[in-house]
């Protein structure tokens, strides 16, 4: 078979893509446009195949039409592919039969990326309305986030914080913390799954990110008197997850531009962007609403499952006397113990407020762990 390409006075630019032989296999290969036919040049070394210009067909297919696919009724069983859409400017495919298609394709094209700028304005115009103070048009955002896209962007966050936490490996401490998260897996409504890891950490406290990985300080266990007061801060922590306040926070702080860029599959300025703010989740307080929501939800959470509320209201008792006394020495230290969740006084009356509004014969089961067990196993060396 000649060689198209090579011909005199037949130059033409060469297209990565490939070719959908008769039998079903694909080929990679370039494609190259002539006057009269379209050949595919497989890089296998194998023979050229053409395609007729003359009723040739061209469509867009595959993800976002993005592949530009020529077949012809002569050349059954085979098609072109190639993702380059400057194909469509070769002037030997500038046919009155073939303009329609090709119209078709490009005009398509522009409408997803009319789209997608659509879509920019809007981030750009709800950054601009919550800028000014409009708390409600950030959550309207946050409710288009698919759950999904909220996971990916958890995972991305996890792998970040990653390199700087230590996991505690130990089956018994995991276990443990099955035990005491099961029943609150059962009755808890959310589209995230959770996971939770206990991290090797000398301050007192417990985050969750977005999507559902929530991370337990080893401080916090150790501090804890009882399976129930771990459970009281974790389901706290399931509530902010279920409430999407990290998600929230995150957009806040770098964007929803990056967000929805990284939702399109542009994770770049995501990953820029935590990396450049390491950790900050570990530092940022919630706003006080966030708290008050965590707290309610997750109150709900412990009498649904079944564990006493009064764990949560003495956790945060001991937390308080902790910062108190810690406030006494410095400052700075008081600060770390429990920084993103303070126990406030107002925390500390609302959840007695709860447990007072419940029937006073209501009786909770006790969950079938020793919290010493675990502690036990965190307090060995690594
Ligand atoms: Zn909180």
């Amino acid at each position: 078979m000649e060689d198209l390409t090579a011909r005199s006075g037949q130059t033409s630019n060469s297209y990565e893509g490939a070719a959908f032989i008769e039998d079903g296999s694909r080929k990679a290969g370039t494609l190259h446009v002539f006057e009269g036919s379209v050949e595919f040049k497989p890089n296998d070394g194998e023979n050229s195949i053409r395609l007729p210009v003359q009723q040739l067909e061209i469509t867009a297919g595959g993800n976002q039409n993005r592949l530009i696919y020529f077949k012809s009724p002569s050349r059954a069983g085979i098609s072109f592919y190639t993702t380059d859409r400057n194909i469509l400017k070769e002037s030997a495919l500038q046919k009155p039969e073939l303009l329609p298609a090709i119209k078709k394709i490009v005009g398509g094209h522009r409408r997803v990326k009319t789209g997608y700028w659509t879509l920019a304005a809007v981030s750009v115009a709800l950054i601009v309305g919550a800028w000014l103070g409009r708390g409600w048009v950030f959550e309207a955002a946050i409710d288009q986030i698919p759950p999904e896209a909220e996971v990916k962007l958890g995972e991305l966050v996890e792998k970040n914080l990653m390199s700087t936490m230590s996991v505690v490996k130990d089956p018994v401490v995991n276990e443990g913390i099955k035990t005491i998260t099961r029943p609150l897996l059962e009755v808890a409504e959310s589209p995230f799954p959770f996971k939770f890891q206990v991290v090797y950490h000398q301050d007192v406290n417990a985050f969750a990110i977005p999507g559902g990985s929530i991370f337990i300080h080893s401080a916090l266990i150790e501090k804890a008197d009882s399976a129930e007061e771990v459970a009281g801060v974790l389901a706290h922590e399931m509530a902010h997850v279920i409430h999407r306040h990290g998600t929230q926070l995150l957009v806040r702080r770098i964007g929803l531009y990056v967000l929805v860029g990284a939702m399109f599959g542009d994770t770049q300025g995501l990953i820029a962007a935590l990396a450049d703010q390491g950790g900050f989740l570990l530092s940022q307080k919630f706003s006080r609403d966030f708290e008050r929501q965590a707290d309610e939800t997750g109150f709900k959470l412990l009498v649904d499952a079944n564990i006493d509320p009064r764990g949560m209201l003495s956790f945060f008792r001991r937390i308080k006397e902790i910062q108190e006394e810690q406030m006494s020495e410095t400052e700075q230290s008081a600060m770390a113990i429990m920084g993103t969740h303070p126990a406030t006084e107002e925390r500390i009356d609302f959840i007695q407020e709860k447990i007072n509004e419940l029937p006073p014969d209501r009786e909770f089961q006790k969950i079938p762990l020793d919290i010493q067990k675990i502690q036990r196993r965190i307090s060995l060396p690594e």
